[in-house]
């Protein structure tokens, strides 16, 4: 059976003072599902979250890096950067990172490289935007973008990655891809990923669905068979809130 996962991204969001009281909210509550959870601070208070949480079973993750190992690279963070700290995984691709920071496949393919390189663990975002969806290429955008970034990959690496389809449209905008549109896109990208390297790789890989999972809609989009998790961010900011997520396994 597939690791279910849940992955709050905490964005841009709470100094270090607003991350401590965000941790001890988090480990008042009680994980009632079997879903791996992960927690995702700006790069300042990785440290003190990875330590705080470290006798627990959510694990602190990073939200980007750069694809250097070091060097004149001005305000970026090496993957042994992150190492060092504790962090064993990281978000690459997230659109925002895409749309804000002009990341690239090309860059993402690089950025994926130097990850699995330090045998970190990876969750891969990809998603289309809105007139992609209106004009029916969704599909197509989708599969191009992992196929650009992760394809140059061996089959093996894929036990180090966790996809996450995140429609740009959905993305703290407060509307959700219906469940169907979920479970039809996740299905599609099951047979991209089986089409190159097989039913077993493509059965095993982890696919979440992020884009206003709120604890209302969870259940319901986590219900579909192809769908593995979520990753949130809005919710996510909220501890009670992020846990009846993670409870809605
Ligand atoms: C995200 O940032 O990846 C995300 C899905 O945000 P939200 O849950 O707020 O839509």
């Amino acid at each position: 059976m597939r690791q279910q996962i849940v992955v709050g991204n905490w964005k841009m969001n709470n100094d270090l003072a607003q991350t401590e009281s965000l941790i001890t909210e988090l480990k008042k509550i009680e994980k009632t599902s079997n879903a791996e959870v992960m927690v995702a601070p700006t790069f300042t208070n990785l440290f003190k979250a990875f330590n705080a949480l470290k006798e627990t079973t959510i694990e602190v993750i990073a939200q980007n890096m750069h694809f250097a190992e070091n060097g004149a690279y001005t305000g970026e963070i090496s993957a042994s950067m992150l190492k060092s700290v504790g962090v064993k995984t990281v978000i690459l691709g997230h659109s925002e990172r895409r749309a804000y920071f002009n990341e690239t496949d090309a860059m993402l393919a690089k950025k994926v490289d130097a990850a699995l390189a330090h045998n970190m663990r990876i969750i891969f975002c990809f998603g289309e935007e809105l007139a992609d969806r209106k004009s029916g290429k969704h599909e197509h955008v989708v599969e191009s973008q992992i196929e650009k970034a992760l394809f140059h990959l061996k089959p093996d690496a894929f036990k180090q990655i966790v996809l996450a389809y995140e429609p740009v449209w959905a993305i703290g905008t407060g509307e959700t891809a219906s469940p169907e549109q979920a479970q039809d896109m996740h299905a599609f990208i099951r047979k991209t990923l089986s089409s190159k390297y097989g039913a077993t790789v493509a059965n095993s890989v982890s696919i979440l669905y992020g884009g206003s999972v709120k604890p209302n809609n969870a259940q319901e989009i986590f219900s579909k068979p192809d769908v593995d998790g979520g990753l949130i961010g809005g919710a996510a900011l909220n501890a009670s809130d992020f846990f009846a997520i993670v409870n809605a396994f």
